[in-house]
């Protein structure tokens, strides 16, 4: 808060707004190494003569006491720090190294000695990667803007995975009083995810394994055990083993589609969504055709809530139908007999909505907030068992509908029903 010197610039270019916060936190740190200059050139006054009284000795000795308190808490933190796997290094805004932990120099691949020599893009250019080739530019974004920078690099020769990140770290007492933030030091971290990488790796391979490996016999048992089931001349005890036999097949063939299609949309890039302009009450009326004699077995009543036109939304149809297909086939697994299911579309100020209602057992208070994890089953008496059930129609829902730039929604009330609705934005 106070002025030490003034900065003169020369303009070589357009300046604006932009880049106002980098010639702040530029200058801040001019104006600290003016601070600590002047510091240094203070000439200490030669030793006079100096009454003491014994109260202000033992003040003086107390808040010696506090001071010593504080520095050996700070250097307890700084040795956590220093002793981490992760790693850290922290740079002054002009770029010099106030300290790099062994972690870091290991990810950097340099020396104790070498260290002493490295200023922040030193250090940086140690991590030059395909991803993360203009160490400059990456630092200059984080002054701008006060974002963290973060990128995934991978070291193929090294075989070593890092995640590094970038950060301007601000005093946020300075922030609390809702002055400007002051921008303190620049915080590197590189954290090494190679076990995470080869688990995901392991995790990608099971799951190619599963999709080929594990369909095919599936779909010979399926197959065999339908032409079976068309023999007359086995028993009627037996054909009822093979039907048995058969559903069984099926549902696991279904289970592993349901799996494998949640697990290839988390793989997939927000702009490998295919979009296309989609009449959603369309999806609702094809929906509705296809689940009728589901429901009828159950003496569920299907209905469309009579709503306005709707106007189109921009989506992959296949996956909406089957996102739509997901909820109503939960409210009617999820529903006792003789109830009504209701599904509706409506016309909000940026989105559309897609609603279904229905009167069924209700979700938990404790499970709504966690239903839409993978996996994730609620418990109701026993009744798990009895679904088919993997814990994953929710995850899907979620994940398609998140992609389309959507949102999803549940209100449920234990014994009286829920209300599964989700959003798509308007085109
Ligand atoms: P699945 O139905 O295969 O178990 P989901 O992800 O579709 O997987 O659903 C997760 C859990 O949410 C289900 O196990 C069920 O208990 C609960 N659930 C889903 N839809 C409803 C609903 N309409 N009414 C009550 N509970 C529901």
């Amino acid at each position: 808060g106070r002025a030490v010197g003034a900065l003169l610039m020369r303009l070589r270019g357009q300046f604006d707004e932009s880049d106002l916060p980098l010639l702040v936190n530029v200058s801040a740190q001019f104006a600290r190494n003016l601070q600590r200059e002047g510091a240094r050139a203070l000439r200490i006054p030669k030793a006079r003569e100096t009454i003491f009284s014994a109260p202000a000795a033992k003040q003086r000795l107390e808040a010696f006491g506090v001071v010593s308190g504080l520095l050996t808490e700070q250097s307890g933190a700084a040795r956590v720090l220093a002793d981490s796997t992760d790693g850290y290094a922290v740079a002054y805004l002009d770029g010099t190294l106030a300290c790099v932990n062994n972690s870091m120099l290991d990810a950097a691949q340099v020396s104790a000695r070498e260290a002493l020599a490295l200023d922040l893009f030193g250090l940086l250019n140690c991590f030059r990667a395909g991803v993360f080739d203009d160490p400059q530019l990456a630092v200059r974004r984080v002054l701008q803007t006060g974002e963290a920078y973060e990128r995934e690099l991978t070291f193929t020769e090294r075989n070593r995975t890092f995640a590094l990140r970038i950060a301007l770290i601000t005093d946020d007492e300075q922030r609390a009083q809702k002055r400007s933030k002051a921008p303190l030091c620049i915080a590197v971290t590189a954290r090494d995810v190679t076990r995470i990488k080869e688990y995901e790796k392991l995790k990608s391979d099971m799951l190619s394994l599963m999709s080929h490996e594990m369909r095919t016999p599936i779909t010979s048992i399926n197959g065999f055990a339908e032409l079976l089931i068309m023999d007359e001349t086995i028993p009627a005890e037996a054909r009822e083993f093979l039907t048995i036999i058969n559903n069984e097949s099926q549902r696991l063939t279904r289970m592993i589609n349901t799996f494998l299609s949640v697990t290839k949309l988390e793989q997939k890039d927000r702009q490998e969504v295919w979009m296309a302009p989609v009449l959603l009450d369309d999806v609702v009326r094809e929906t509705i055709n296809i689940y009728q004699p589901v429901a009828k077995r159950k003496r569920i009543r299907l209905v469309e809530k009579d709503g306005t036109k709707l106007p189109p939304v921009a989506a992959d149809r296949g996956m909406i139908t089957q996102v739509l297909a997901n909820l109503v086939d939960n409210a009617i697994k999820y529903s006792p007999e003789r109830t009504a299911i209701t599904l509706s579309a409506t016309l909000e100020a940026e989105a559309v909505r897609l609603t279904v209602e229905d009167r069924g057992y209700g979700v938990p208070p404790e499970d709504v907030s966690r239903i839409w994890e993978k996996f994730y089953r609620v418990a109701r008496d026993g009744r798990v068992k009895e679904e088919e059930s993997t814990g994953l129609g929710l995850s899907f829902v979620r994940e398609v509908v998140e992609q389309h730039g959507g949102q999803v929604f549940l209100e449920s009330e234990v014994g009286h029903g829920s209300k599964f609705s989700f959003t798509l934005p308007r085109l």
